[in-house]
């Protein structure tokens, strides 16, 4: 009799379909047990500490070097954290103080300690940091088996999918050396160190399944859906074809896409739009080169001041700006300046009960005119390629413009009066991302080179939703006519002076926006790098006579949900690949 088919829904982790047998990994707990030592053996049990440390360094090393070589740059420093961990003096500092005092075996000490952590993150309401208890306890582990003299058996069965109640890390990446289908774990947020390895890895993973290893077994047929984070055990003839169609249609897709990437993005009569690359690390800007960006749309530079935890020096910036221009030169890139507050980390004592309408982006800049005058000589030093724009976020009005446009002439001259050579030609652009600076577009474009529509913020203050409150999302409407018209202005306005506008909110690259902003004359789309061949087909196949079309019957509409039909039933008709691709996808249209 064929198996019960069962089909659990968890969080979707790391994109990708797979079909294969499944196996249930079951780590080996560490058990620990309480003993009081003489004093006789306290030097040898801190001995014993020691080298279970050293061991636990080394194996970490392995692992390190390992993930270097298999990952991007800021996965890979998922084991250096653990690593320093390891190698902090004041966890050696604490143990060795409980065992003198104490006089307790270290592998209960650690384990103790660990409790203590735990007790204390799970009750923080910050999913981020719970997460990292994985990380701590994987580390505090690794010492406890090391003083055991244990070692963890952590193979597993080469092509198949992974199931585990948790997986650490280590584990992710391990087990990825045996060529596995996927992973699936009853815990775990997409915001997991293993979630994120999963991604970097391209190995398809669904998490927060809660009971799922209660309902498989190894050696049963699953299915693994981590783009819609399903799991599929023992499925049905009817799905078994419906998923081995969709991988085929996947790779015919990614085949496809992949001819793309040295084609100009142009309409079959000849309108030329840009497509470039939304970054904030300078190792994505590889991956950004190889999916066929024309530049750099959008550059967050305020990644240097969240990873450094305060803003970086002049040398320091004109070093990374430098680097980011060279490696991408001669394609443009377009810096940001500074973009913090908001969501984007306060100053420490610094408490607003409202920090999206609050001190953030240009407004935080020009209150601390040293550090951002120190930016701009940075940006401006770093321009001799001629390859460089800049661009402020959040202007509201022309007098505030204005304030940044002075403060850059200042900064200029003090350059030339030091001989520093720059860019004088360089472009100067602005976000439009607040409504006021949409209705005073006119006056803002005669004094600026570009304009690039902010949408995630552009969205959140056009309809008074808050980007990140789960409650409202659905508010959240990019589609929303208002926002529609907002964007409209800006590009028309925008050719009326001249000036070229380009969007680097997500909406440039969601591919069902795609054919109504070609249609509303944008010239620029920026996005995350991964999409830019899907949104590049899409232009090609579409003549911009035929998108005008299409952006004056959506604008003569007057609520998001017709919008939304109207283009997914557009999409659906004239790219069915792709639109089934989407529907799978990040930017499924079934989730609007
Ligand atoms: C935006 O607001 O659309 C934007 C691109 O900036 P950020 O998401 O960094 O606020
Ligand atoms: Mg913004």
């Amino acid at each position: 009799m064929a198996k019960q088919e069962i089909i659990l829904k968890g969080l979707p982790a790391s994109g990708g379909i797979a079909i294969g047998p499944a196996y249930v990994y079951e780590r080996e707990e560490v058990f620990v047990t309480e003993r009081i030592l003489s004093d006789s053996e306290l030097a040898t049990e801190l001995h014993l500490l020691d080298e279970a440390m050293e061991r636990s360094r080394h194996q970490l090393r392995k692992i390190t070097s390992f993930a270097h070589e298999k990952l991007d740059e800021d996965a890979a420093q998922i084991f250096e954290g653990q690593l320093m961990m390891i190698d902090d003096p004041e966890m050696r500092k604490a143990l060795e103080q409980r065992l003198a005092r104490e006089k307790k075996n270290a592998d209960f000490l650690i384990y103790d300690e660990l409790q203590k952590y735990r007790a204390m993150l799970n009750h923080n309401t910050d999913e981020l940091l719970r997460e990292r208890m994985v990380d701590i306890d994987e580390v505090g582990q690794r010492i406890i088996r090391n003083l055991q003299k244990k070692r963890l058996h952590s193979t597993v069965e080469s092509e198949h999918v992974i199931f585990a109640n948790q997986l650490t890390p280590s584990d992710t990446i391990l087990f990825s050396k045996n060529d596995v289908l996927g992973y699936a774990t009853d815990l775990g947020g997409i915001t997991s160190h293993a979630a994120i390895l999963s991604r970097s890895l391209k190995i398809p993973a669904v998490t927060a399944l809660h009971t799922i290893t209660e309902h498989v077994h190894t050696g049963d047929e699953v299915i693994i859906d981590g783009q819609r984070g399903l799991i599929i055990v023992n499925p049905s003839d009817e799905h078994l074809q419906e998923y081995r169609r969709k991988i085929e249609r996947i790779e015919r897709l990614e085949r496809e896409l992949k001819d793309l990437v040295d084609l100009p993005c142009v309409t079959p009569d000849e309108h030329k739009v840009e497509l470039s690359a939304n970054a904030e690390f300078i190792n994505e800007l590889e991956y950004v080169i190889t999916q066929g960006s024309k530049g750099i749309g959008l550059y967050r530079t305020e990644h240097l001041y969240i990873e450094k935890g305060d803003f970086p020096s002049e040398q320091e910036q004109y070093i990374e700006y430098s680097e980011i221009a060279h490696m991408m030169y001669p394609q443009p890139v377009i810096f940001r300046t500074f973009d913090i507050g908001g969501d984007k980390l306060l100053e420490a004592g610094v408490l607003e009960s409202n920090p999206f309408l609050g001190w953030r982006g240009i407004r935080m800049m020009l209150d601390k005119r040293e550090i951002f005058r120190q930016q701009l000589r940075a940006l401006l030093r770093a321009s001799r390629m001629k390859n460089i724009k800049i661009m402020f976020p959040m202007i509201s009005g022309v007098a505030e413009l204005q304030e940044v446009l002075d403060l850059l002439d200042d900064v200029r001259e003090e350059l030339r009066a030091q001989d520093i050579p720059f860019d004088a030609s360089m472009d100067i652009g602005l976000m439009i991302e607040v409504p006021s600076a949409v209705f005073v577009a006119d006056e803002l474009a005669q004094r600026v080179d570009f304009f690039s529509i902010g949408t995630n913020d552009l969205v959140q203050y056009l309809m008074a939703v808050d980007r990140n409150n789960e409650l409202i999302a659905d508010l959240y409407q990019e589609f929303h006519p208002a926002v529609l018209r907002a964007i409209k202005t800006t590009i028309d306005t925008g050719h009326r002076h001249d000036i070229w506008v380009g969007m680097c909110g997500e909406m440039a690259g969601n591919p069902l926006a795609t054919v109504l902003l070609l249609g509303l004359g944008l010239d620029e789309f920026s996005m995350v790098p991964s999409v830019i061949p899907e949104v590049k087909k899409i232009v090609r196949s579409t003549t911009h006579e035929e998108a005008r079309r299409v952006a004056a019957e959506v604008l003569m509409k007057s609520n998001a949900r017709d919008i939304n039909t109207y283009l997914t039933d557009y999409m659906q008709r004239r790219h069915p690949e792709l639109f089934a691709n989407m529907l799978n996808g990040e930017n499924g249209a079934e989730n609007e």
